[in-house]
């Protein structure tokens, strides 16, 4: 666990220099992330998580952090078009992985293989257009919900 304490002191570091404290709520949210680090959250989510260590912690304080942590781009925020943000780290690694999302159970699951340096060869030699980054989501039924398609 090592590592993990190497990236939350990176972290907070990163918010003291940008003059944010540092409250034990804000380090119980911090941590939520750490010890959920393959999930999508919400702010729903979160509040529900960190209720338990902070029961008299309030939503607006999970928003507000979740939009700096989001601001300094220790967290990314997602849109995986079901009216709520999910929040993930976004320092796992350099490429950004991409989605699948469920469009019954609402499960979010990752994709890490990127299939699109070649789309991108062509779109420079077609369209002299350089790209830097591309955002993917793929919408469809996870294998359980597939089962139960009628
Ligand atoms: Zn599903
Ligand atoms: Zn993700
Ligand atoms: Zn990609």
């Amino acid at each position: 666990m090592e590592e993990w304490n190497n990236v939350y002191e990176q972290i907070c570091e990163r918010l003291r220099n940008h003059s944010y404290k540092l409250t034990p709520q804000r380090q119980t949210i911090l941590k939520t992330f750490l010890e959920n680090i393959d999930q999508h959250l919400s702010a729903e989510d979160v509040y529900q998580l960190v209720k338990n260590q902070y029961p008299d912690i309030g939503i607006a304080t999970v928003y507000r952090t979740l939009d700096i942590l989001a601001e300094l781009g220790i967290l990314q925020k997602n849109d995986f078009g079901d009216g709520r943000s999910r929040y993930e780290f976004s320092s796992r690694n350099e490429h950004h992985h991409h989605h699948l999302i469920c469009l019954r159970c609402g499960e979010v699951a990752e994709f890490d293989d990127d299939l699109l340096e070649s789309l991108e060869a062509v779109i420079f030699k077609r369209s002299q257009f350089k790209v830097m980054d591309h955002d993917l989501k793929f919408f469809g039924y996870c294998q359980k919900c597939q089962g139960t398609l009628s």
